[in-house]
């Protein structure tokens, strides 16, 4: 764990600020609640605060409180520009390193004057002048609630700041079943509910909100599935012509790799997914048990992530980026067996 200046970054926030809140690129729940949830504690002390998001979020997040008083990048850049100029610190929430906003808002943050602040879970954080970063903890929202506290202000967490925490701790466990979930991930989100986070409707706005086409790309992407039993591995490939016979919309391939880690006995689950508008394939990653995912991508596929949950991209088509993939697993088949106690 790295804490790093707090008690300077404490003295800081101790008169109004002006400040700015941001998130990864494609942002997921956690990013959203963690950014949503640290603005609305903020606001509560005073301080002005405007959140930005690089582009746009799954539609299954759109409920969150105070969605609509984020800025897009993309979209608002004059707006975002703005808020960046005339903010005294800007706080980088769910990812490592500003590569992970992209390309132009990178360039723009790169150049800013001031400090920034970072609260992050993910490993190999660049540095910065303020820092908490854990990367045992199970999501950015669970650090933002122990942030919260390290303040001394849990009494100011109230339904709004609840229910964002909650979401973002939910999605990143994969509703509290990862090996993160620890027995404290469990008391803070006790303390949320009693705080007001109304967990059954949360559930519920994020996980029953498919649409039909979504699920018959799902379909689509269950048929695509491949085992390869000698190395506990198996993967889904979904193609731009997937996407487009499904009417997809942004999120809907969101958690669709679990499906893969779901078969008995596998304990690497892998999906590519087409992306014509970037040219590339994305990958995510995933594991069960001592298989590190983080490196494989980090090596192999200009990603990163956690140990057992990781993205990455290759610029080569679906066939040849499969084809590599399959070549590399042989030199970790005794890792991948060893990898769980199944
Ligand atoms: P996902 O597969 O859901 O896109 O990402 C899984 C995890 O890996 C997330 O925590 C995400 O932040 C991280 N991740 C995804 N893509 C990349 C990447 O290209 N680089 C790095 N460093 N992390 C990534
Ligand atoms: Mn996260």
């Amino acid at each position: 764990m790295i804490l790093k200046n707090i008690k300077e970054l404490e003295v800081f926030l101790s008169i109004p600020r002006n400040l700015v809140v941001i998130g990864h690129k494609n942002p997921d729940g956690d990013a959203v609640g963690a950014t949503l949830g640290l603005k609305h504690y903020l606001d509560k002390k005073g301080h002005t605060v405007q959140v930005l998001v690089p582009n746009e979020f799954p539609n299954f997040l759109h409920w969150l409180p105070g969605v609509e008083t984020m800025y897009r990048f993309d979209r608002q850049n004059a707006q975002c520009v703005r808020s960046l100029k005339k903010s005294d610190m800007v706080f980088l929430l769910d990812f490592n390193a500003l590569h992970r906003v992209g390309g132009d808002m990178q360039n723009t943050l790169e150049k800013y004057d001031n400090d920034f602040t970072l609260i992050d879970h993910h490993q190999q954080p660049d540095d910065f002048t303020y820092m908490y970063s854990d990367t045992s903890m199970s999501s950015t929202c669970q650090m933002v609630y122990n942030f919260i506290e390290m303040m001394d202000d849990t009494s100011l967490i109230d339904k709004k700041i609840a229910t964002c925490l909650y979401t973002g701790i939910m999605t990143d466990t994969g509703s509290f079943r990862f090996r993160s979930t620890t027995s404290k991930t469990h008391r803070i989100i006790a303390n949320l509910i009693d705080k007001g986070a109304q967990n059954e409707r949360i559930h519920s706005n994020v996980n029953d909100s498919n649409s039909y086409g979504r699920l018959l790309l799902l379909g689509k992407a269950l048929q695509s599935l491949k085992i390869l039993p000698e190395y506990n591995t198996a993967y889904i490939t979904i193609s731009e012509k997937d996407k487009k016979e499904n009417e997809y919309e942004k999120g809907d391939t969101e958690g669709v790799v679990n499906y893969a880690l779901s078969l008995k006995g596998i304990v690497f689950g892998v999906i590519f997914i087409e992306d014509e508008e970037q040219g590339i394939i994305k990958i995510s990653f995933r594991s069960k048990g001592s298989f590190s995912v983080n490196q494989f991508a980090r090596r192999y596929f200009d990603g990163g992530g956690h140990d057992n949950a990781a993205g990455g991209r290759s610029g080569e088509s679906m066939e040849e980026t499969v084809a590599r993939f399959k070549k590399l697993l042989p030199k970790y088949q005794a890792e991948l067996l060893a990898s769980y106690e199944l």
